[in-house]
């Protein structure tokens, strides 16, 4: 008999996957790690996890204890899950912005959520800052306690993509790979997997793939932290460098517009049957960007965050595409010529 213990045991070890149109159009091999494989649908059921276990081997999570934390909607997913499966409780900070879908993935996992108004991060009712603060209350309060997960300052994050996520990439690539690229939410990903590869080869190139709207590009190609336009992606898109993102060993920035991420989610679904969220397309249009810099030849990864059906809602809805001025994929309006 071949099993897990709990659904736990079943984050990782997801497939690399190639993605064809991307490859030819550059020469390169382009392949994506398929993280909405994973049991809670995304890449943060690894970040989830680790910070779970830390605060469980730090003594600061006891059992039926309280996890509180301020999420765009895929770590709270990832955090719920777990504690579900471990016998802990989750209460959820997140900016009303987010995807329908993401908020009732929540409350089928049975999070508490607190919805709040989407206000930038210097505002002290930043859904960050209120969970912190929601969480020292409870931490009070609870009979059990309380912890914030602090995703983005707390390092347990990268730590998972340092133990799992960069070693899975070095295993299924033989060793061979020479760029990988992501965008950056809390910035655990592209911190931990470029710490873990770079242990292994110094050469392999980190790139970062920024949306509109975000700080990091101007970060890392100017050292200032400054932003400008918008984007409709979720969960990245980061104004200050994380705790996480403290010495991330980047060599190359890329800013991608929407026009040139979105589109390729459309092509992906119906060339190679792939149905991905949004901060995929900015992944797959910054790993496009980085082979057309190393040349024909190479092997970039990148990360296939969490899946399109997560943002039928907005994505795949053509009236929202249509508000956005993103062009509207034909088999989206085309009536059925089926008829019964
Ligand atoms: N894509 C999606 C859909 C996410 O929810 C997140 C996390 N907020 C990311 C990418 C970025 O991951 P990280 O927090 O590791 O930077």
């Amino acid at each position: 008999m071949t099993f897990q213990d709990n659904v736990t045991r079943a984050i990782g070890n997801t497939p690399l996957i190639k993605l064809k149109r991307a490859s030819e159009l550059t020469g390169c091999t382009i392949l994506g790690k398929a993280e909405f494989m994973n049991p809670g649908q995304s890449v943060k059921d690894r970040a989830a996890l680790f910070i779970i276990e830390d605060a469980i081997a730090r003594g600061a999570l006891k059992p039926g204890g309280v996890i509180v934390e301020g999420t765009a909607g895929n770590t709270g997913i990832g955090l719920a899950m777990v504690a579900d499966a471990l016998g802990f409780r989750t209460v959820i900070v997140i900016p009303e912005t987010q995807s329908q879908e993401k908020k009732d993935a929540l409350r089928t996992f049975g999070a508490e959520l607190v919805e709040v108004p989407a206000v930038p991060y210097a505002n002290p009712n930043n859904y960050v800052k209120i969970s912190g603060r929601l969480a020292a209350e409870l931490a009070a309060s609870e009979p059990n306690g309380a912890i914030w997960a602090n995703q983005f300052d707390n390092v347990a994050n990268r730590e998972g993509h340092i133990r799992t996520t960069g070693p899975e990439i070095w295993e299924q690539t033989g060793g061979r790979v020479d760029g990988f690229v992501s965008a950056v939410g809390t910035g655990g990903t592209l911190a931990g997997v470029g710490m873990a590869l770079k242990a292994k080869n110094k050469d392999v190139k980190i790139a970062l793939a920024d949306p509109k709207g975000a700080a990091l590009f101007s970060y890392y190609t100017t050292g200032v932290l400054k932003s400008e336009g918008s984007s409709i992606t979720e969960g990245i898109g980061q104004g200050r460098i994380t705790k996480n993102l403290e010495d991330a060993p980047i060599d190359l920035a890329y800013q991608i517009p929407d026009e040139e991420g979105i589109p390729l989610l459309f092509d992906l679904i119906a060339q190679e049957g792939l149905c991905l969220g949004g901060s995929s397309g900015i992944n797959i249009a910054g790993a496009i960007r980085l082979a057309k810099d190393l040349g024909p030849g190479k092997t970039i990864v990148t990360i296939l965050c969490d899946s399109g059906t997560r943002y039928q809602s907005k994505l795949f809805n053509p009236e929202f595409l249509r508000s956005k001025g993103i062009p509207v994929p034909e088999w989206l309006i085309r009536p059925s010529r089926i008829t019964v």
